[in-house]
């Protein structure tokens, strides 16, 4: 039959996931069962990927690998598999983003934008994505909303979000914001020594303000 093979290959992915999920949350809770790993190894290993730390699971003695050595092969495996946990099972990166709005709302007003935008799952896509809801019932969603892992670290979020903002705002409106005042070209949002700020492209580059500062560094340097 045509349909078999699809159908192993969407039955041993599932597998896969769901193995990924169980490590993954293990990990998480501090509460890995290197069984999970082994199995997830093999699973992987039947698929053909036959990496490093995989390898390593499948040929070692479980029992003989202390759990720290064991929990590191597990995040390993996690990484080239491309696992994500989405919202679901790190729902810490909502909490994440939406702390970061609340930093990049502060820039809003300088866009003639006010009251509170909120956070908002975009229960249509899959992975399940975030997108922004302003104050008037616009909402923004970039290209397919924010992905969860855009919640990972405080900067990288605020750099999400803002970027996202800024992007449908200006296919909106089509006004540009913000403006270096110095250069009067577009700010971009961007991630410069672990700090989120409004990047310029003028001069040498530089970084215009904080996102969530530039109010503040408007009537500072006027
Ligand atoms: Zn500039």
């Amino acid at each position: 039959m045509d349909t078999e093979p699809v159908t192993d290959a969407g039955t041993s992915m599932e597998r896969i996931d769901r193995l990924c999920t169980r490590v993954y949350l293990g990990l998480r809770e501090h509460q890995l069962a290197p069984q999970d790993v082994v199995e997830l190894a093999c699973e992987l290993l039947d698929w053909g990927h036959s990496w490093e730390a995989v390898r390593e699971v499948v040929e070692r003695d479980p029992a003989q690998v202390p759990a720290s050595e064991m929990a590191d092969l597990a995040r390993r495996i996690l990484e080239k598999t491309g696992f994500d946990p989405g919202f679901d099972l790190a729902p810490e990166r909502l909490a994440v983003l939406r702390q970061a709005l609340r930093v990049v709302a502060r820039d809003l007003p300088t866009a003639g934008i006010d009251g509170e935008p909120r956070l908002v799952l975009l229960e249509e896509f899959t992975p399940v994505s975030a997108g922004i809801e302003l104050s008037d019932g616009r909402l923004l969603v970039g290209d397919g909303g924010l992905h969860a892992c855009a919640g990972d670290t405080p900067a990288g979020a605020v750099t999400a979000v803002a970027d996202l903002i800024q992007d449908d705002l200006m296919k909106q409106t089509w006004q540009v914001w913000p403006v270096c005042s110095d250069h009067r070209l577009g700010l971009h949002a961007a991630t410069h020594q672990g700090a989120a700020v409004w990047w310029c492209a003028g001069g040498d580059e530089h970084a215009a303000a904080l996102i969530g500062e530039l109010a503040y560094h408007r009537r500072s340097v006027h």
